[in-house]
């Protein structure tokens, strides 16, 4: 490995500091990588998250090494602290019963408050505008009762295609609900023929011309399947210009790239928290109301106690008349289940100590870039291609997946990937995603990936 490459690579991370300002083709001309291992080895040594990688449960192979964990789009690994923050509302539970509402050393009562601060920097909102609650799907079927209300004219729904399947039914069943049909309402902004990405100007063309039928566009942050990162500001600004409300499903995107939904005035979002998050299997999800929706309290919803004014709360039988929190608690449905939300906290601590999206998105295009490199100079190297990367090339197009499709013997491949100790998922019919993360993976799994891949 030649110093020299070193050298320039290191000085990537002070332009990178300024990533916004930078254009990409700007970095990506600076960002230079070699294939040795020692290099991947240089790039851990200087890795400023190196050490958090202790403080989750790597999944272990047969020969007692870790495995190659590249399934954080599907299910995080387990920080080390949840175990104990668990524990400690069981241990609650016990001792206290029901006065652990108000007595717990984390009272129950007002538990959704401790991750709103945390999960909002994730979002770039205010706290007001973030509650954690339900899971995602259902978040998404509250938001719509809130913001989908198709009249004669504007009765239709923009999503990109392929949505993840839950969005569809979800989305497909509310059109459904209002006694609309889906093949007259439900518009989807498709890849060209023969491409796999959804250009921003195909979404923009679609909304221009059916400006005035749209009453909502719903567009995943990153897609499940392509891991292409769309451009929320653009596609949100173009909508609302015509009074189109724009919702996002962060399911891909929360805890993977940097979001402003504030200042890109999103109306409403969703997230799970499972996938990039870390809050383990089925965690309590969140959604995001712009202030300017979540402030007013006249807006239509599903409601139920926890959403009412806590004042109020138990006064039920008294005043029975719904008077929501000015905020996106005024969504909230029933009491926060403490033992899905506990692992919760823990995670967002670690996104906390990390310092938040910002430098771990820094991490994590260095990771996903070195892995790109490998991967297409080995591919060069070959006078057939056995594989395509389907992700935009482009680092601000995409998070930290990579949706490889593999034109031989998809399911072989994928086959010995998991023989040689990877973690990741296999699409129907040929599409292998792998998704390292800055958290938890190392610069040296993705040279062994990629070793493995090609060999
Ligand atoms: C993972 C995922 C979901 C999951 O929905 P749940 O209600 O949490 O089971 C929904 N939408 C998208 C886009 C996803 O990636």
């Amino acid at each position: 490995m030649s110093s020299a490459i070193i050298a320039r690579f290191d000085r990537i991370g002070d332009c990178m500091r300024g990533a916004c300002a930078v254009q990409d083709g700007a970095l990506r001309s600076v960002m230079q990588f070699s294939a040795d291992e020692d290099f991947a080895k240089h790039l851990d040594v200087q890795d400023p998250f190196r050490s958090f990688r202790e403080q989750f449960h790597l999944p272990l192979g047969k020969n007692g090494k870790p495995l190659i964990y590249f399934a954080g789009n599907s299910l995080g690994l387990m920080p080390k602290s949840a175990k104990q923050i668990v524990e400690q509302e069981l241990h609650d539970w016990a001792m206290l019963g029901v006065n652990a509402h108000l007595d717990a050393k984390t009272p129950w009562y007002s538990y959704h408050e401790t991750v709103r601060d945390s999960s909002a920097r994730l979002v770039g909102a205010k706290p007001n505008e973030v509650i954690c609650m339900n899971s995602l799907t259902v978040n998404l079927h509250l938001m719509m009762a809130t913001f989908y209300h198709p009249t004669k004219s504007r009765f239709k729904i923009l999503m990109e295609d392929p949505a993840f399947p839950s969005d569809t039914y979800a989305i497909k069943t509310q059109i459904v609900h209002h006694g609309l049909n889906p093949k007259d309402s439900l518009l989807l902004a498709s890849p060209r023929q023969g491409e796999f990405i959804v250009q921003t100007d195909a979404i923009l063309d679609l909304i221009e011309r059916h400006r005035d039928e749209l009453a909502v566009v719903l567009i995943g942050g990153v897609n499940f399947f392509t891991g292409q990162l769309f451009d929320i500001p653009t596609i949100t600004a173009a909508a609302q210009k015509h009074g189109i409300t724009v919702g996002v499903d962060l399911a891909h995107t929360i805890g993977n790239v940097r979001l402003s939904l504030h200042d890109w005035n999103v109306d409403f979002a969703v997230w799970c928290s499972y996938k990039y998050l870390n809050a383990g299997p089925g965690a309590v999800a969140g959604a995001f109301v712009h202030e300017r929706h979540a402030s007013n309290t006249e807006l239509p919803r599903l409601a139920g106690w926890f959403g009412n004014d806590p004042n109020t709360r138990f006064r039920m039988h008294l005043e029975p008349e719904f008077i929501p929190v000015p905020s996106a608690d005024g969504w909230q449905v029933s009491n926060p289940p403490i033992l899905a939300m506990a692992p919760l906290r823990a995670s967002l601590a670690i996104f906390d100590e990390a310092g938040g999206m910002e430098p771990l998105r820094e991490k994590s295009i260095r990771l996903t870039s070195y892995l790109q490199f490998l991967l297409e100079s080995e591919r060069d190297k070959r006078s057939k291609q056995r594989y395509t990367v389907i992700t935009p090339r482009e680092m601000n197009e995409r998070g930290c997946q990579l949706s490889i499709q593999a034109h031989e013997y998809p399911q072989e491949l994928f086959n010995k990937l998991e023989a040689f100790g990877v973690i990741c998922d296999f699409r129907e019919p040929n599409v292998i995603r792998v998704a390292p993360t800055p958290l938890y993976n190392t610069f040296h799994e993705v040279w062994r990936f990629a070793k493995i891949l090609t060999q």
